[in-house]
């Protein structure tokens, strides 16, 4: 079939909206600019099986069911290249990893995926807000240990008589 301008704008509104609902919000480990503005598919997700949701999506007659697989992936690399597919990770917390596979397995109906997924996105902003919390004080931390070097080696101070505060990790 020819792709023209509306299969173009048929796939890229399919996608998007696709991406809207079951789309991921990253998990914050590498943050910058780019990898802000890719939206994650579930790792489960495979090309082939949105191309079949885009298929079943459509009426019956349809001119855009003889859109193929090879055509329809092509279209998604050149129109929406920041929906991505997640690669698998078995690192993700296990409150995580329940999110995942309930957006992949259990919510089929748009209204419970959208609900999964406010409260994933809350369950992520409690652990930045943790992971903040706690890089904050691994640096204060090493401030403190130098503070209490530095008077061990000028001998200007009793070693146990500074001003500094104690920091104690459990793994
Ligand atoms: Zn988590």
């Amino acid at each position: 079939m020819v792709i023209d301008h509306n299969v173009a704008t048929a796939v890229k509104n399919f996608l998007e909206n696709y991406a809207e609902i079951y789309g991921l919000p990253s998990p914050g480990r590498s943050v910058n600019r780019i990898t802000q503005s890719i939206t994650y598919l579930p790792a489960e997700t495979t090309y082939k099986s949105v191309h079949q949701n885009f298929l079943a999506g459509l009426e019956k007659d349809s001119n855009l069911q003889l859109l193929r697989y090879d055509a329809f992936r092509k279209l998604w690399h050149q129109l929406t290249p920041e929906i991505q597919i997640m690669s698998p990770r078995t690192d993700l917390c296990d409150t995580c990893q329940n999110f995942r596979n309930g957006l992949q397995y259990n919510a089929r109906q748009e209204e419970e995926a959208r609900e999964l997924l406010k409260n994933f996105k809350d369950h992520l902003a409690k652990a930045k807000l943790e992971r903040n919390y706690y890089n904050k004080n691994t640096k204060l931390a090493e401030e403190q240990r130098k503070l209490v070097a530095q008077n061990y080696i000028q001998g200007t101070t009793q070693y146990c008589s500074i001003d500094a505060t104690a920091h104690y990790s459990y793994d």
